[in-house]
């Protein structure tokens, strides 16, 4: 199946394009204080190693906003200000150098104070993310619509885009987020026809490791499955390489993309008789900054191992106490268990040489 993708207005952050043909993008945010260049930086480069392409820093006072222009100097991809309640921040965030500006309507303020960005945005040539929240609309809206409806927050994003391009701002993205998946995708698919400009999608405040994961690839997997979404963001309440780690696995579940190794593993049972928890957990993290698109598939036994293990490009069937090594179908050799993981990790470096 090939999806079929709603052609955007593409726009530039920091030379990363997204929307119109290009693909779509990962991005995180970080959960240091910005004004902390040294704990900042470090976190960054520790999402740029997972393959992170945008990243997104919280700006709540001038001291974060003053701290952009020496982290965008020792960071490789581009840096987006998050900003809420005060316009100065945005404007102090552009000029120390941001990428792009993420402000949110409910709470930027007037009219003349979202125009005041606009000017600032046009003039540093940095696009800006209209970013609409269930838990912070405008109060009007909120009274015509009773709550935080997906019309509502259509209606919310609109209008600030209208301010926007009534200053004659035109690099627009939108989001609008909330912690239901239900509202969160109605609401995209609203939007989406109400709009060619390009959307960041993703669920806020999803939660923990395995709850967050789940709404995140329910709500971003059902808007990429329509078409919809030219970037991405897993919401985890963790580390925030965690979320470009699930950000890509989205995008290779849904063959949109292919980024490092994707790991084939079974569930074990009764019939296996080697550690397999242990070796899948040491390859995964022995692997886990690897891009290489390769499919690696651990198998606990020979019941459905060697099949898994042959259609993938290095595969490993368990016995008792080993492991038969595959390689493109081929049956290689047994290898003691001891050896499994080791073996792996040189097949890949191995493959990795020969690319
Ligand atoms: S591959 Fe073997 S060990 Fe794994 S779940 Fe299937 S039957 Fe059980």
């Amino acid at each position: 199946m090939t999806l079929k993708r709603k052609k955007t207005r593409q726009i530039s952050v920091g030379g990363v394009r997204i929307g119109g043909d290009a693909p779509i993008v990962v991005q995180s945010m970080t959960n240091t204080f910005t004004h902390d260049v040294r704990a900042t930086v470090a976190q960054i480069h520790r999402l740029e190693e997972a393959g992170c392409e945008l990243v997104r820093v919280a700006v709540p006072d001038m001291a974060s906003a003053e701290a952009i222009s020496s982290i965008k100097k020792q960071i490789r991809i581009p840096l987006i200000a998050d900003i809420h309640f005060d316009y100065r921040l945005a404007l102090a965030a552009a000029d120390a150098g941001a990428d792009g500006l993420r402000i949110n309507p409910g709470n930027i303020g007037s009219a003349k104070k979202i125009k005041a960005v606009a000017k600032k945005a046009r003039e540093e040539g940095i696009p800006i993310r209209v970013g609409v929240n269930a838990g912070s609309l405008e109060k009007d809206i909120l009274k015509k619509y009773g709550s935080a409806t997906p019309e509502g927050m259509v209606e919310s994003a609109l209008r600030q885009v209208e301010e926007l391009r009534s200053a004659d701002f035109h690099d627009i993205k939108i989001s609008i987020k909330t912690s239901d998946v239900i509202r969160t995708v109605e609401a995209y698919r609203i939007l989406s026809e109400k709009t060619d400009l390009p959307l960041h999608v993703g669920i806020t405040e999803a939660g923990t490791l395995i709850s967050g994961t789940v709404k995140s690839a329910l709500g971003i997997g059902i808007l990429l499955l329509d078409g919809i979404g030219d970037t991405i963001r897993v919401s985890l309440t963790r580390d925030p390489v965690d979320e470009v780690r699930v950000g890509f696995e989205i995008l290779k579940a849904l063959g949109i993309r292919r980024r490092g190794p994707e790991i084939v593993s079974c569930p074990t049972c009764g019939r296996c008789n080697i550690d397999l928890f242990k070796i899948v957990e040491q390859v995964e993290s022995a692997l886990v900054n690897k891009t290489i698109p390769i499919q690696i598939a651990v198998m606990g036994c020979v019941v459905n191992g060697p099949g898994e293990a042959r259609e993938a490009d290095i595969g490993i069937a368990g016995g008792r106490g080993h492991g038969i090594l595959f390689k493109k179908g081929n049956v290689i050799r047994k290898i003691p268990q001891a050896d499994l993981v080791r073996v792996v990790i040189e097949e890949v470096e191995e493959i990795e040489r020969g690319r």
